[in-house]
């Protein structure tokens, strides 16, 4: 059985001006000690999706259907109180601004202290002694000293680490980090990364990764799941996504990756802004700014099929599969020169 199993998941916001469908139909499975990485622009449900499966979406104006299945137990119609236990001891999860997770005002100790009291019925002594070792493991030098400091004592990059030291205080079998790294510079996002891929080979957790960057993608994901308003669009693994990408959508994800040794001039953007989804365009939702958009992709909607070389490779596109090939291999080429 897997760890979890996303079915149809269908997520609808009520506003004044009418329903967004912030996630429609869309289906993943998360295997223990897995990373899937969840890539797209901001908006396009990723966000929304993970949100939903963890119970957190405001109550007044959602709709949600479909199922996640958590061991295959339906987390869309669990109890509240179930939920909570679940998210506290099996699923935990990290955000982008530490800050606006972390206490100002109470030391780092004192808050995984507290955390660890919620979950464990341990003396305050044993709960500091596990709050150390967790500051250890996640690399924060002087953690004896540093476990007295308050957050703004810490860069953003410690206290990212103490995030995630917040995240593994129950040994989750499932880490959520929605843009873990994308506050923080270059080289303390690869630190950052190498720390998640480090501390999932000791704590074996699986990981969903929500990113709007394919490089983090590339470090970390062993599945990958294209978004692109509120849909899948591609899914794959790693080394396919990378290798035979098939969807004209991640072409230009692709192709706005910066890589240190080429030519910024050779960067491209994918043209115009992601639609409403308020009214999200017919057909393809891609085709206002797809430049392979043919008659068809305006009026008939793209089903998420196998490619017809990998059964696992999953892709929602009219484009025949001679011109994908063709176009993911210019692709390749140009990466590798
Ligand atoms: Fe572009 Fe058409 Fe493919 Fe959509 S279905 S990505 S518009 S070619």
């Amino acid at each position: 059985m897997a760890l979890l199993e996303v079915k149809d998941l269908r997520t609808q916001f009520h506003t004044d001006d009418g329903a967004v469908k912030a996630v429609d139909g869309v289906n993943f499975t998360v295997e223990k000690g897995q990373t899937l990485g969840i890539v797209g622009e901001s908006g396009c449900g990723k966000s929304v999706t993970n949100l939903t499966i963890m119970g957190l979406n405001p109550k007044r104006n959602t709709v949600s259907s479909g199922q996640a299945l958590w061991k295959g137990e339906d987390l869309l119609t669990a109890k509240a109180g179930r939920l909570r236990d679940i998210r506290g001891n099996e699923i935990s999860m990290i955000f982008q601004d530490p800050m606006t997770s972390l206490n100002p005002v109470l030391t780092i100790g004192k808050q995984l202290v507290e955390a660890i009291q919620i979950h464990r019925d341990v003396s305050k002594r044993v709960a500091r002694a596990r709050a150390l070792d967790l500051l250890k493991a996640v690399g924060i030098p002087r953690a004896e000293q540093r476990i007295d400091d308050y957050p703004h004592q810490f860069s953003g990059g410690m206290r990212q680490r103490v995030m995630i030291a917040m995240a593994l205080i129950n040994d989750p079998d499932l880490l959520i980090a929605d843009e873990p790294t994308t506050a923080l510079d270059v080289t303390t996002q690869a630190q950052i990364l190498s720390l998640m891929k480090r501390l999932q080979e000791d704590f074996g957790s699986a990981i969903i990764m929500v990113t709007h960057d394919l490089g983090v993608i590339a470090e970390i994901a062993d599945d990958v799941v294209v978004m692109y308003a509120a849909k899948i669009v591609e899914h794959a693994n790693v080394f396919d996504l990378f290798n035979r990408p098939q969807h004209p959508y991640t072409w230009g994800l692709m192709g706005s990756l910066p890589r240190l040794d080429a030519d910024v001039e050779r960067l491209t953007q994918i043209p115009g802004q992601p639609p409403s989804l308020l009214r999200p365009p017919t057909g393809c939702r891609f085709h206002p700014r797809c430049p392979y958009v043919m008659e068809v992709c305006k009026t008939k909607e793209p089903a998420l099929l196998p490619t017809a070389r990998d059964p696992n490779h999953l892709q929602a596109c009219h484009l025949d599969e001679e011109t994908k090939d063709r176009e993911a291999a210019k692709l390749a080429e140009m990466a590798a020169s």
